[in-house]
């Protein structure tokens, strides 16, 4: 079991940690405390960790989101089984290579009641 190993990947230009990769079942799996609803975002950090194993060798066969505190999971396919959202995930990606200082951004109530960074942040709605 690989646990906060850091990860890169080049075609993207990501990298951070993985959050938990058993390598015996090839099962990439994202915790969450409890999940209530599945966030875009969940995927898509699902989607990173899953490009930076890749491209560094290992074989992923299966995503999964976990809720700690009710035990539940949740599968999610492979990106390249949901061109969608893999579409999704690229635009992101772009979007914030592109993304400017300058730029006019408005902020989301429903992100900042649950943003571990509203104390800090000047643009908190809450
Ligand atoms: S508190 Fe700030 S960083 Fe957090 S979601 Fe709101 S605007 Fe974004």
């Amino acid at each position: 079991m690989l646990q906060g190993i850091e990860v890169y990947c080049e075609q993207y230009g990501i990298y951070g940690k993985i959050d938990t990769f058993d390598t015996k079942k090839n099962l990439l799996t994202e915790r969450k405390k409890k999940i209530k609803v599945i966030y875009d975002g969940y995927i898509f950090q699902l989607y990173a960790q899953y490009f930076c194993l890749k491209e560094m060798g290992y074989k992923v066969d299966k995503l999964k989101l976990y809720s700690m505190d009710d035990n539940k999971s949740y599968p999610i396919e492979l990106p390249e089984n949901d061109l969608e959202m893999l579409g999704k995930f690229e635009t992101l990606i772009d979007s914030l290579k592109n993304f400017s200082l300058d730029s006019e951004f408005l902020p989301n109530i429903n992100k900042c009641r649950n943003c571990i960074y509203r104390n800090l942040c000047d643009y908190s709605l809450c």
